[in-house]
């Protein structure tokens, strides 16, 4: 299918919104319209006329991320979405390449995010932990982030959204290789409204090119309108946007006019959880609408993905087929909806099976940049593999490992392994068995012994974590001791045994 036949494009989307301002006249679709109206703006006083610069004069490509926050991994429309839709992502994905064994580094925020932004995993520098608010604590300042590689290719780096990487001034964005940051530091914020600086963290106000603004609107449609004035003012060079929405974490709050696009959604829970996804999904339409409107399509790689898995108990988020759920090590909480884009480099509406992993975002996008790769790091460049030029898959094995429970897995394509403090490990012949649901380990015992010694050989060198995480006052979330199945004597042989080892730190 042609890519401009699935790629949304803008003039069907001023169609579309203008269409549900004639049938319901409310705040969101307002919101809708202005995001759109801001792409005719930019339009009309500064974009290049669509196709007028052949695709080749613009590299290096723009780089696009977008990181949606705690989605379920059957909540995009080309999964197994059922009860409402999620036409932008959709057309993304049709545009594009499906990864259908795609990995985050860990199954909760930062420590995912740190991984997504260094292409190393995070347990290579201690970054094992949410750092806590106003804590001093934040991704080790030794680390080379993405933007600060692309810089030298001319780019320009900007973060729209959440950061959650340190909320102190060395740790900011802006000292990280990033030229502009609009968003949130801490790790969530209420929808709708900010209070003063000295405000808990998810009531801070809003960093704003070096001010503070608040909360103004709907927090989701304030990102999006964010995310297009950064693409309209840097149209004319390299920029890495960075769209990283707090949605759908929690809080649960949507605006009316929001819930009224999905009010055949009965659980009220579920239906607020929806409206945040659409209004996520309204606004890589526009930011996609406004690449395209701008000439830029064939010139801009473009990524989604999740930064962990759903909490399915907190925000109504659905994981199915997965087992578990944010937190977790089971395929609930590390494997996410993932999609790449590259319109005329790469092929369009098809899938890729092998192992891939948020890591392979920092390799591919500094390649594609044609910037040599720094040699530390654990992702890999994977154009060769996705246009055919390499045929073996671009990872034998993952690792994953969190403090909470005392959690490890690995992957290979075949198998996958669980250990959890205190339990025997789990063997699950995962190609054949997504949802985890029938342990072979004792059918397949040196495999089991095999991939428990890879685990240990790949975690052994790590340091222990650059800060201590919350044991002592919660050893581990609630949510994620329930989807391990722990009763409360599990949890305290975990804090009994001292799940991680603070002599390291
Ligand atoms: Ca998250």
């Amino acid at each position: 299918m042609p890519i401009h036949a699935v790629h949304w494009p803008a003039r069907a989307r001023l169609r579309d919104a203008f269409a549900l301002q004639a049938t319901c006249n409310c705040a969101t679709v307002f919101a809708v319209r202005n995001l759109v109206l801001s792409v005719s703006l930019c339009l009309a006083c500064s974009g290049p006329p669509s196709g007028t610069e052949p695709a080749e004069s613009r590299l290096p490509p723009n780089i696009v991320l977008i990181l949606a926050d705690d989605l379920g991994y059957a909540d995009v429309g080309f999964h197994d979405l059922q009860d409402f839709e999620t036409p932008n992502l959709d057309s993304l994905a049709a545009a594009g390449i499906r990864f259908t064994n795609a990995y985050v580094t860990h199954p909760y925020c930062s420590p995912s995010r740190a991984g997504l932004l260094t292409g190393r995993y995070q347990h290579r520098f201690g970054h094992i932990h949410n750092p806590k608010f106003r804590a001093g604590e934040g991704l080790p300042l030794e680390e080379t982030l993405l933007p600060e590689v692309l810089a030298p290719g001319g780019y320009v780096s900007g973060v729209v959204g959440k950061w959650h990487l340190g909320d102190g001034p060395a740790f900011h964005p802006l000292q990280r290789g990033f030229d502009e940051f609009y968003g949130l530091l801490g790790g969530g914020h209420d929808y709708f409204k900010s209070n003063g600086e000295d405000a808990r963290e998810y009531l801070i106000p809003l960093d704003a090119h070096g001010g503070k603004i608040p909360v103004e609107g709907y927090l989701t449609d304030q990102l999006s309108e964010a995310a297009l004035d950064f693409v309209r003012r840097h149209s004319g060079r390299p920029f890495f946007l960075y769209l990283s929405y707090n949605a759908p974490h929690g809080p649960l709050q949507a605006p009316p006019e929001a819930l009224a696009r999905v009010d055949s959604i009965a659980d009220p829970r579920r239906r607020t959880y929806a409206a945040m996804v659409t209004a996520l999904d309204d606004g890589v339409g526009a930011v996609l609408s406004l690449v395209e409107e701008l000439g830029l399509t064939e010139s801009t790689l473009v990524f989604f993905l999740s930064d962990n898995g759903g909490p399915t108990p907190a925000n109504a988020s659905n994981n199915s087929p997965l087992r578990a759920t944010k937190g977790t090590v089971y395929e609930g909480g590390v494997r996410v909806p993932f999609v790449v884009s590259w319109p005329g480099r790469l092929p369009a509406g098809s899938r890729y099976e092998p192992l891939v992993s948020a890591l392979d975002i920092f390799s591919t996008a500094v390649a594609a940049a044609g910037i040599e790769l720094p040699g530390n790091l654990d992702g890999v460049d994977l154009m060769p593999y996705l246009t055919g030029a390499q045929s073996e898959a671009p990872h034998d094995q993952l690792y994953w490992y969190s403090d909470e429970g005392g959690q490890y897995a690995t992957r290979t394509g075949e198998s996958k392994l669980v250990r959890i403090l205190n339990r025997e490990p789990e063997l699950y012949a995962i190609d054949n068995d997504i949802s985890e649901s029938h342990d072979v380990s004792d059918a397949s015992k040196s495999l089991t012994d095999e991939l428990v010694r890879a685990i240990d050989a790949w975690h052994a060198p790590h340091p222990g974590p650059a800060w201590p995480g919350t044991r002592g006052e919660r050893p581990v979330h609630p949510n994620t001791a329930k989807a391990l199945g722990a009763d409360q004597d599990e949890i305290d042989a975990w804090v009994a045994k001292q799940v991680y080892d603070e002599s390291r730190r």
